[in-house]
C-alpha cells in the first residue's frame, strides 16, 4: 500500500462530544508534541462540523496557539454535536477536507461516541477517497497518495466510563465539583440536622456517585450497575435512621441519574425524598448538581492526565503508524495503548447488560476496584458496627501518624477504624505520633469518634517529627505492653517510616516490641518507598496549581518572570509535577540539582523569549533543589540579567500545601489503603512471626513491600526512593514548556 509505514508528516486533533475539563490541556501537549517532533499540526473547531465545513475550520497551529489555555475549562476548540458526521455524506466531505490539507492522522478527545465516528472515518478512508476521485471531486493523484488516516483516541468524558483506561479526561475535576458541593451541602445539612439528596452525573455509569460518596463518607448510594435489593425504600430509612440514633447530624444520599432498580425502573431523586420525608419524617431536600459537574478549571490531575496522554497519542501516531486506531489510556503511572473498538464495544456492551438487567456481569466489566469500593461504602454507611465475633481473636490496633501533616490522613484513620471496628477488634489511637508513645498518650476509638473526619484537612490524632531513638524504648515497651497492643498502623511520611523500622530492628532484643507495623505512605511531598503515589501529594499539587494560576493571572500587562518555590524536601515530585500542571517553562528538582551553566542557559533562554514578545515567565524550583543556588539567589540573578527586558518576583508558598480539606483523589487514595492496610495488619497480627510492611500503590493497585528493604530502597545520602517511576516524566515537560516560543503557559 502507497505509503503505509511512513510516518505522517502532518496531523489535525479535535474535540468532540461532551466537553471535559481537561481536553484542552491535551490539544495543547498534542500540538506541541507534534511539532516539537516535526509534524504539521492542524487544530479543527467544532468536533466533527469543523471537519465537515472544513475552511477555517481546519487551522494550522502553532505552539504559542496553545499558550494560556491550560488553565481553562472546558474546551477552547469548540465541540458540536453533529449529525451529518453520522452519514456517509458527511464523512466523505471530511474525507476531502483532510485529504486536501495532506492530514495524514486524527487525534481525536472525545466520549465513545465520538470515537465511534472516528474509527468510522479511518475505516472507509480508502473508499471514501476513492469516490470523491470518481466524482472528481478530489484529485485522483492526491487519492492514490494519502491511503491512510492514523487516528488515536483520547477520552474525554466526565464519567470514566470507558475501558481501556483507568481514568478519562475531566472525570478528576468533576469529582472535585461535586465533593466540593457536598462538603458544603453536609455542613448545612448538619446545621439543621436535614437530609439531603444529591443527583450526580452518570447515565450508565456509577463511577462519580460511588467515588463522591466514599469522598464524601454519604450515607446511601444509588448506582446503575448495582442496583439495591427488593425493599431497599424500607432497608435505607432504617439505615438512616439508625444512624440519627447514634448522633449522625446529617444524611446524605448521592444518586446516579441513571440510578434503577432490580426491574430496571429508574429510582430517581424526587421519590428518594419521597420516601425519605414519608418514612423519616424529616425535612429533605433535593439538589441536581447538573452541568456545575463539567465545568471549571481542570484539577492538577486532569492537567497532568491529558498532558501525558496527548504526548503518548503523537508517539504512538510516529511510532506506529500502521497500528489499527489505538486508545490511549492509563493504568496507574503508566500509559497504555490498546485497541480502539474493543475498548468502545465493552465500554457499550456496559450498557447493554444494565438494560438487559445483568447487573452481575455490569459489576464484572467494571472491575475489581469498582466493586471493592461499593462493598466499602456499603460498609462504611453502617451507622454502628454489627455484631461480629472476629475469625480469630479480639486484637488491640493502635493507630498512629507521624512526620508533617498530610491531607487524607484523617480520612485514613476513619476507614481504618471502621474497617477494624466492623471486623470485631478493638481500634485505638495514638496521640501526637512516637511522641505520644512514649508519653503513653492513648484514646480510645468508637464507630462515631470518625463520622466527620472524612473531609477534615491536618491530622485530628496529631502527628509529629519525633523520632524516638535507644533511651525511648522502654518507656515505648512499656506501654505497648500495659495497652496489650496486638499491631500499629503508622500513617505518616519518612519520620513514621524510620520509627516503625527502629521498633521493629529492636523487637529482636525486646520480645514485647515484636508487635507488627504497617506504615501507609501519607506525605505531600510523595517521597516514600514503596508506593507510586502518597495520600496528601493531590492535594498539595492542586493547592500549588491554584496559588500559580492566580500568580500566573496578576502578570498579565507586565513582562515579568516569577520563581515560585514548592515544598519536596528532598524529592521533586511536587516541583515537577507543578510545572506539568501550570506550563512552567522549567523546574529545578533536587534530584538534579542546579548548576550556574543550567542558570545561565536559563535566563539567556527567557532574554531571548522576551525580547520575542513574551510577556510571562514561570520557573519553579522544588526547596530543596540546590544549598547555594536558592530561590533568592535566582531571583537575584535573573533581575540583574533580564535588565530592563523583564523583572523578576518570587513566590515562596509555604504551608498553605501542607493544609485544605483533602481532594477528592487523596480521599479515595486514603480509602483504599487504609482499607487494605488494616485488613493486613490483622492478617498478620493473627501470624506468630510478627513483621512491618509498608504499603503502597503499584499501577494502581494496592501491594505491600517489607519494611525490612527500607534502607535498600532510599538513595544513601538523600530523603528519596532509589526508584522514582515520575521522574521518566522529565523530557515531557521540556517539551511541554515550548521553550523555543515566545509564550508560556
Ligand atoms: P460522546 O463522544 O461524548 O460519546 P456523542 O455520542 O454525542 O458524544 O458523539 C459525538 C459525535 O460523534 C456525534 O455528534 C457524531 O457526530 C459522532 N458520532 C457518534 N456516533 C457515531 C457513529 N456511530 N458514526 C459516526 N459518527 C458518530
Amino acid at each position: 500500500m502507497l505509503g503505509s509505514s511512513r510516518r505522517p508528516t502532518s496531523i489535525a486533533v479535535l474535540t468532540s462530544g461532551g466537553d471535559a475539563a481537561g481536553m484542552n490541556a491535551a490539544v495543547r501537549a498534542v500540538v506541541r508534541t507534534g511539532i516539537s517532533a516535526g509534524l504539521t499540526v492542524y487544530a479543527v473547531s467544532e468536533g466533527f462540523q469543523g471537519l465537515v465545513d472544513g475552511g477555517d475550520c481546519i487551522r494550522r497551529i502553532t505552539s504559542d496557539g496553545v499558550g494560556g489555555i491550560l488553565q481553562r475549562g472546558g474546551t477552547v476548540l469548540g465541540t458540536a454535536r453533529c449529525q451529518e458526521f453520522r452519514e456517509r455524506d458527511g464523512r466523505r466531505r471530511a474525507a476531502r477536507n483532510l485529504a486536501e490539507l495532506g492530514i495524514e492522522a486524527l487525534a481525536v478527545i472525545g466520549g465513545d461516541g465520538s470515537l465511534t465516528g472516528a474509527n468510522q472515518l479511518c475505516t472507509e478512508w480508502p473508499e471514501l477517497l476513492d469516490e470523491l476521485a470518481d466524482r472528481g471531486e478530489l484529485d485522483r493523484e492526491i487519492a492514490d497518495a494519502r491511503r491512510r488516516l492514523v487516528l488515536v483516541g483520547l477520552v474525554g468524558s466526565i464519567d470514566n466510563d470507558m475501558a481501556g483506561t483507568d481514568m478519562t479526561i475531566g472525570a478528576d475535576t468533576a469529582l472535585h465539583r461535586i465533593t466540593e458541593a457536598i462538603d458544603a451541602i453536609q455542613s448545612t445539612a448538619s446545621s439543621h440536622q436535614r437530609s439531603f439528596v444529591i443527583e450526580v452525573m452518570g447515565r450508565n455509569c456509577g463511577y462519580l456517585a460511588l467515588m463522591s460518596g466514599i469522598a464524601t463518607g454519604a450515607n446511601f448510594v444509588f448506582l446503575p450497575e448495582s442496583p439495591p435489593d427488593d425493599g431497599w425504600p424500607d432497608t435505607m430509612a432504617e439505615a438512616l435512621k439508625a444512624g440519627r440514633a447514634i448522633g449522625r447530624r446529617s444524611n446524605i444520599v448521592v444518586v446516579a441519574e441513571g440510578a434503577r432498580d432490580r426491574h430496571g425502573e429508574p429510582i430517581t431523586a424526587q421519590q428518594i425524598r419521597n420516601i425519605l420525608e414519608e418514612k423519616l419524617g424529616e425535612d429533605t431536600r433535593v439538589t441536581s448538581l447538573g452541568h456545575v459537574q463539567r465545568g471549571g478549571s481542570p484539577s492538577a490531575f486532569d492537567r497532568y492526565l491529558s498532558t501525558v496522554l496527548g504526548f503518548a497519542a503523537v508517539e504512538k501516531i510516529l511510532s506506529s503508524p500502521d497500528a489499527e486506531p489505538q486508545l490511549i489510556g492509563i493504568r496507574g503511572h503508566q500509559i497504555i495503548s490498546s485497541p480502539l473498538m474493543q475498548n468502545v464495544e465493552t465500554t457499550q456492551s456496559v450498557a447493554k447488560v444494565i438494560a438487559e438487567h445483568d447487573y452481575e456481569r455490569a459489576m464484572e466489566i467494571r472491575g475489581g476496584n469498582f466493586r471493592n469500593s461499593l462493598d466499602l461504602i456499603k460498609m462504611m454507611v453502617q451507622a454502628q458496627p454489627h455484631e461480629t465475633a472476629p475469625e480469630e481473636r479480639r486484637l488491640r490496633l493502635a493507630i498512629m501518624h507521624a512526620g508533617g501533616p498530610a491531607p487524607g490522613m484523617n480520612t485514613a484513620v476513619r476507614v481504618a477504624v471502621r474497617v477494624g471496628l466492623d471486623l470485631g477488634h478493638t481500634m485505638l489511637g495514638i496521640r501526637d505520633g512516637f511522641r505520644g508513645l512514649v508519653e503513653g498518650n492513648f484514646t480510645m476509638f468508637e464507630w462515631m469518634t470518625v463520622s466527620s473526619w472524612v473531609a477534615n484537612g491536618g491530622a485530628e490524632l496529631g502527628s509529629s517529627r519525633f523520632l524516638p531513638d535507644e533511651s525511648n524504648l522502654d518507656a515505648i515497651e512499656q506501654h505497648i505492653t500495659e495497652q496489650e497492643l496486638d499491631g500499629i498502623l503508622m500513617i505518616g511520611g519518612f519520620t513514621g517510616y524510620s520509627g516503625a523500622y527502629l521498633l521493629r530492628q529492636a523487637a529482636a532484643t525486646r520480645p514485647a516490641l515484636s508487635i507488627p507495623i504497617v506504615c501507609l505512605p501519607a506525605s505531600i511531598n510523595n517521597d516514600l518507598p514503596g508506593s507510586e503515589l502518597s495520600v496528601g501529594a493531590d492535594t498539595a499539587l492542586n493547592s500549588i496549581v491554584r496559588d500559580v494560576d492566580k500568580i500566573k493571572q496578576s502578570a498579565v500587562a507586565s513582562q515579568r518572570t516569577f520563581v515560585v518555590e514548592v515544598m519536596g524536601n528532598q524529592c521533586g515530585y511536587l516541583a515537577l509535577m507543578s510545572g506539568l500542571a501550570t506550563g512552567a517553562e522549567r523546574v529545578y528538582l533536587p534530584e538534579e540539582g542546579i548548576t550556574l551553566r543550567d542558570l545561565q542557559v536559563d535566563v539567556e533562554a527567557l532574554s531571548a523569549g522576551f525580547t520575542r514578545g513574551k510577556r510571562l515567565g514561570l520557573v519553579i524550583r522544588s526547596e530543596k533543589a540546590d544549598e547555594v543556588y536558592t530561590t533568592s539567589f535566582i531571583k537575584a540573578l535573573f533581575e540583574r540579567e533580564g535588565g530592563d527586558l523583564f523583572d523578576v518576583r518570587e513566590a515562596v508558598l509555604g504551608h498553605v500545601q501542607q493544609g485544605g480539606s483533602p481532594s477528592p483523589f487523596d480521599r479515595i487514595q486514603a480509602t483504599r489503603l487504609a482499607s487494605s492496610s488494616i485488613r493486613r495488619l490483622i492478617d498478620v497480627a493473627n501470624l506468630t512471626e510478627p513483621t512491618g510492611l509498608m504499603a503502597g500503590l503499584r499501577h494502581g493497585k494496592v501491594h505491600f513491600t517489607p519494611l525490612n528493604d527500607l534502607p535498600h530502597l532510599m538513595e544513601p545520602d538523600a530523603r528519596r526512593p532509589r526508584r522514582q517511576d515520575w521522574l521518566d516524566l522529565r523530557p515531557l515537560a521540556v517539551v511541554m514548556a515550548g521553550r523555543s516560543t515566545p509564550a508560556t503557559g
